[in-house]
């Protein structure tokens, strides 16, 4: 098949870029180059530096490629951002993901796998959380999510789409190619394992939450795990496939959880040393708990994350650190 991955020099995009060609399909990567790394992008594939947001720019891609599905993984992603920042939040993932779907349109591509999120949810009343449990997000990032999510459902009715969108919950863990390079970094567990490395001290947001040992616990799941999934789900969206006849959505985690806490003594034992940390205040906007119902990913996908475990997820992202201590070397 032919996919074009928008997003598909970033973290999540880029194994499945790799997962992708590994499985025989004709990759494009539409990548604005904002956030990804050029040099994440493997030899033989090609690369469009344009946004996703630009119909024109994409259409273009789509003709000389001839796609016949999108990976859609690029978007704005900082919780953080998306609160002081709302503006870049909804031009990016709302007008430019609407901006997609018109390229798409234009060239008669009807098959797509949106990147979404477990913020959708906001603070959820029960865990784990099902794909039914109602949206109310707490910041724009997750909104925007929503929004788009919505907008494939109505694009779907109307105009025949057919879509899959995974609520991805905490993603972590490196291939042997590709690992995790954000600047500025805000997720654990490559801040763990920067100060393992004699980067800044972890700050660790909170030991005061109504959990075991008072510190947020989250549904970790390996980023190759994930590619598997996308894989799966382009798979779903062909049109003569029942289980995209009305929009798909299924949750992406292992249907378990590590605390803050565990996920530090997990990287200790990796790593065979203490790491240096402290404990600061909360963190606006933490749900205690984010723990995924994964099931329905299982039954109507077929999907089956293969590597659960925390140490190999922090594992993994050490090693490929340890390979490549300059990142992408950009
Ligand atoms: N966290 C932390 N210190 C950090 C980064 C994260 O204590 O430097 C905590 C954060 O408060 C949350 C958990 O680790 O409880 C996972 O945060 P992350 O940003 O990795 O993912 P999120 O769950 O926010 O998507």
């Amino acid at each position: 098949m032919r996919v074009m991955v928008t997003g598909g020099a970033g973290y999540v995009g880029s194994v499945s870029v790799e997962r992708l060609v590994a499985a025989g399909h004709d990759v494009l990567v539409l990548d604005d180059l904002s956030t990804g790394h050029g040099g994440s992008v493997p030899a033989g594939v090609r690369l469009v530096r344009a946004s996703f947001g630009d119909p024109d720019d994409v259409a273009r891609a789509m003709a000389e490629h001839g796609t016949e599905a999108v990976l859609h993984c690029a978007a704005k992603s900082l919780v953080g951002e998306s609160v002081t920042n709302p503006a870049k939040y909804y031009r990016a993932n709302v007008v430019g993901g609407v901006m997609l779907l018109e390229a798409m349109r234009r060239r008669g591509v009807r098959r797509l796998v949106f990147s979404s999120t477990a913020a959708v949810y906001g603070t959820p009343e029960m865990t784990p959380i099902t794909e039914d449990a109602p949206l109310r997000p707490i910041n724009p990032y997750g909104e925007t999510k929503r929004a788009f999510e919505a907008a494939l459902a109505w694009y779907g009715a109307a105009y025949g789409l057919r879509s899959v969108c995974l609520r991805y919950f905490n993603v972590a863990g490196a291939s042997e190619m590709h690992g995790e390079v954000h600047a500025p970094e805000t997720h654990l567990i490559p801040n763990v394992l920067l100060a393992a490395a004699g980067g800044p001290a972890l700050n660790l947001f909170g030991d005061d939450y109504p959990t075991p040992d008072g510190t947020c616990i989250r549904d970790y799941i390996h980023v190759e795990d994930l590619a598997d999934a996308h894989l799966l789900a382009l798979e779903a969206t062909a049109l003569d496939d029942a289980r995209t006849d009305s929009q798909l959505i299924c949750n992406l985690g292992n249907g378990g959880g590590f605390s803050v806490r565990e996920v530090l003594e997990a990287a200790e034992r990796v790593v065979g040393r203490e790491i240096p940390h402290s404990i600061g205040p909360r963190r606006v906007g933490d749900p205690p708990v984010l723990v995924a119902s994964a099931g329905r990913a299982g039954t109507v996908l077929g999907w089956q994350p293969t590597r659960p475990g925390i140490e190999e997820m922090i594992g993994s992202a050490w090693a490929w650190r340890g390979r490549h201590p300059a990142g992408y070397g950009e």
